[in-house]
């Protein structure tokens, strides 16, 4: 029996795309002998590996590495680790600058060397045995980076690419990769104008007016679940002193996250959190054990400074905004409101139609505090997440300093998982700003925090909804919930009329009065997404009606305004999801050459 049929999917697919990066390699230096090579791991769905070329590479190059390296798989050469001493491998690669430096940083005397075909390389590995395990990639762009990631280094070119262990998986990803190119929150951004980007503000979206409709609806329903919950709203000033984020720890923790400037003789910084002034609230008066739990919410604007590298769109912003709140209680009172918080994350995205499972995080090796107070809170978790019912997941060691959480997994319909709001016990922050409440036994106490977002930042929960949707907002979310098109301009006054009434209710309408041909403006409309399509014309005028067609359901025929007005406030009301969005089918088509590979198994 091989050895790798024991081994896990992650483990086998970890040791393919390893693998595969350094089939890449054997081929670029085919094409060019002196290269100069620097690392080349696995990453999820697949690998890069980094080279000093004498020229640029072109997505044609990558067609020609592509067949080297299909020519390389059907060679089916072996993967074999050897240990050499340090002099060994700093001779045989005394032309890899790359690769003695990377042997100075070793520790031990002796270092690991796989050999695969004609190809050697400094590695710890591991790797498949047989190179035609590797038979499932593709090479995805090549881009720059910094060796050792250090932009004061030379600039390597990275060959990215994508292997899996069957066909019908290597298509599954290529389906997906399309499907999410098409639902791309910044293409559709564009597309149906809700927001943009801009090099002057790097890390922060420019909301335009359809965009930002959108984004206050969403806004709007998180308020109204905090306000059905008893939580009260605070909105606290964006630049501080930096004396706060000293008392907070973040000035010692997180500085270089902070955007942060000296003038008129103060250092002040750009909120990166909400926390710290919410404890100044607290601490604004004094406070009795009658006013616990205190829920206090904001929807702050804070800063932090990503790594230009890191920006991606709206869900890798230096600008962003939380559904944020803190919440001050006594330990007696933990359990309940971890279990109200529940039922709110419960709400939120089963009425958005979202798939999402929460995981929790445990004491991490670096803590403060007392370890009973973690394993009570811990306990105290785990039984609020058992008695949910649901199923979830538990990461040992991986929760905050101050105290354990449970983290919102958000799975969208490409199967993609995100990570949105948390729910995080916090028993430091209250010591360190020395808040107190006065208890019922008249001694003094501190209360414990809880950091919750439901949505984590709104930027990014949006951005995942426009993918989730591909833009095609439930009617309550629409950017522009109905739009009136006159058949001829002899309707233009009936299409205003009804535009009115429907304005007067409170839903978002537009009329098309340009003189464009009917089937030009429908198609437009279908592709902005737009719910409610009403068409009239003399027909319509004369009864006090229009014809309607949905975008989720076509055409349905002729409605009293009345009777629709009443529709759309009800289906707004009621936050109705228009479709349901069911997690997408990506079938690759299925392997017919798998059997074969695996019988080169037996020499491992
Ligand atoms: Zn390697
Ligand atoms: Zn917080």
């Amino acid at each position: 029996m091989s050895e790798q049929n024991e081994l896990s999917e992650a483990d086998e697919l970890y040791r393919i795309r390893h693998s595969a990066s350094h089939i890449m390699a054997t081929a670029v230096l085919e094409m060019f002998p002196d290269a100069r090579l620097a690392i080349g791991p696995p990453i999820k769905d697949g690998f890069y590996y980094d080279f000093e070329l004498p020229r640029p590479l072109s997505t044609d190059d990558l067609g020609e590495i592509e067949e080297r390296m299909r020519r390389l798989v059907k060679e089916n050469f072996r993967f074999d680790r050897e240990t050499w001493s340090k002099d060994r491998a700093r001779e045989f690669f005394a032309d890899q600058p790359y690769k003695l430096e990377l042997i100075e940083g070793i520790a031990d005397s002796d270092v690991s060397i796989y050999l695969s075909g004609p190809f050697t390389d400094l590695c710890a590995g591991p790797h498949v045995n047989y190179a035609s395990k590797c038979k499932h990639f593709k090479l995805m762009k090549v881009a720059g980076a910094y060796w050792r990631g250090d932009e004061t280094k030379p600039m390597l070119q990275r060959i990215y690419g994508t292997a899996w262990k069957t066909r019908e998986q290597l298509e599954r990803h290529l389906n997906m990769l399309e499907e999410a190119k098409r639902r791309d929150h910044r293409k559709l951004g564009k597309e149906l104008d809700l927001f943009a980007f801009d090099r002057l503000a790097p890390g922060a979206v420019f909301w335009k007016p359809k965009g930002w409709a959108s984004y206050r609806q969403l806004q709007d329903y998180f308020r109204e679940i905090e306000d059905a919950n008893d939580y009260i709203e605070i909105f606290n000033p964006l630049l501080y002193n930096k004396e706060l984020f000293e008392t907070s720890g973040h000035w010692e923790h997180y500085r270089e996250h902070t955007f942060h400037f000296e003038q008129n003789e103060q250092t002040f910084c750009l909120k990166p959190m909400n926390c710290p002034d919410t404890m100044l609230f607290f601490a604004s008066r004094k406070r009795s054990y009658r006013e616990l739990p205190l829920r206090v919410a904001e929807f702050g604007v804070l800063h932090r400074n990503e790594l230009a590298g890191a920006l991606s769109g709206a869900t890798r912003v230096r600008q962003f905004c939380q559904d944020d709140a803190h919440i001050f209680c006594a330990e007696s009172q933990l359990y309940d409101e971890v279990v109200t918080l529940m039922r709110m994350i419960d709400q939120t995205y089963q009425m958005l139609g979202l798939q999402y499972e929460l995981e929790l995080s445990t004491r991490p090796d670096k803590f403060m505090g007392a370890v009973e107070l973690w394993d009570k809170a811990e306990a105290m978790l785990k039984k609020a997440l058992d008695d949910r019912g649901e199923p979830y997941r538990v990461h040992e060691g991986d929760g905050a300093f101050y105290g354990p959480k449970i983290d919102i997994q958000v799975r969208d319909c490409l199967g993609r998982s995100w990570q949105c709001g948390t729910v995080q016990l916090d028993f430091q922050l209250p010591r360190r700003f020395e808040l107190t409440y006065t208890a019922s036994d008249n001694s003094e106490q501190t209360p414990v925090v809880i950091h919750r977002a439901i949505s984590g930042s709104l930027e990014r929960f949006f951005a995942i909804l426009v993918e989730h949707f591909a833009g095609a907002f439930p009617t309550w979310l629409a950017p522009v919930q109905a739009v009136v098109v006159p058949i001829t301009d002899d309707h233009n006054d009936y299409a205003w009329e009804v535009a009115g009434q429907l304005k007067a209710n409170r839903i978002r309408v537009e009329v098309d009065d340009r003189s464009e041909k009917m089937g030009y403006k429908i198609r437009e409309h279908q592709t902005q997404k737009v719910p409610y399509m009403l068409v009239v014309g003399d027909k319509e005028a004369e009864s006090a009606t229009v014809a309607v067609r949905t975008y989720a359901g076509g055409r349905r025929g002729e409605v009293t305004v009345d009777a629709l007005i009443d529709e759309i406030v009800e289906r707004i009301r009621m936050r109705a999801l228009d479709v349901e969005v069911k997690p997408i089918e990506l079938a690759g088509t299925a392997d017919d050459d798998e059997i074969g590979s695996d019988m080169e198994d037996r020499g491992y």
